[in-house]
C-alpha cells in the first residue's frame, strides 16, 4: 500500500506551504483537494500565507475526486480537519488504490482540543510532521493557535489572520 504523509501543526505553521513544496518535488501526476466549506481563496486555488498558489478541486468529499483518479498516483488534500470521519474510508480507498496521500491539516482547534478526523488520520499515517509558527507575543516557537474573537463556540469557524493568531503555550496560557 501507498504511504499516508501528514502535515500538521497549529495555524500559521506553514502546512500548506509543505504540502504544495512536497507536491511539486513529485514526479507523478497529482490532484490538489480542498474542502468547499473553506472560502478564504478565491475559487479553485490554494493560496498560503507566503504566496505560494496552486489550482485544487473544492468537494464536500474526497471521495468526490475518485472519477477523476485514472491518471493520478498522489492526492493532496489540504485543510483535512474540515472534512467529517467519512475522509477516513476515502483514504482507504486511496490507498486500495495504490495512491500516494499527502495531507495537511489543523490538528487542534482554538481550544487546543483535538480535531477528531485528524487524530484518526495521523493514526493511519507513515509519517507525520509537526510544524510550528511563531509566537505572535513573544516570537518564540508556537504550537497554539489562539481565536482573538472568542464569543463564536464553533470548532470551525474559518480562519483569517483577523480571528486567530499563534501562540506559544505559556503566551496561550496567559491569555485564555
Ligand atoms: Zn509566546
Amino acid at each position: 500500500m501507498k504511504e499516508i504523509q501528514v502535515i500538521t501543526g497549529c495555524m500559521f505553521a506553514g502546512k500548506t506551504t509543505e504540502l504544495l513544496n512536497r507536491l511539486r518535488a513529485t514526479n507523478d501526476n497529482y490532484l490538489l483537494v480542498k474542502p468547499v466549506i473553506d472560502n478564504r481563496d478565491s475559487e479553485d486555488i490554494v493560496c498560503t500565507h507566503d504566496g505560494l498558489e496552486e489550482k485544487a478541486i473544492r468537494v464536500r468529499k474526497v471521495s468526490d475526486v475518485f472519477a477523476l483518479l485514472s491518471n493520478i498516483q498522489v492526492v493532496g488534500i489540504d485543510e483535512a480537519q474540515f472534512f467529517t470521519m467519512s475522509i477516513i474510508d476515502d483514504l482507504c480507498y486511496l490507498q486500495e488504490k495504490n495512491i500516494k496521500i499527502i495531507i495537511a491539516g489543523l490538528e487542534k482547534d482554538y481550544l487546543h482540543k483535538p480535531f477528531k478526523s485528524m487524530t484518526k488520520i495521523i493514526s493511519m499515517s507513515d509519517s507525520v510532521i509537526r510544524l510550528k509558527a511563531t509566537c505572535n507575543n513573544c516570537g518564540q516557537d508556537a504550537s497554539y493557535s489562539h481565536r482573538k474573537n472568542t464569543t463564536s463556540k464553533q470548532q470551525l469557524l474559518i480562519g483569517a489572520e483577523n480571528f486567530y493568531e499563534a501562540l506559544c503555550e505559556e503566551c496561550f496560557n496567559n491569555i485564555i
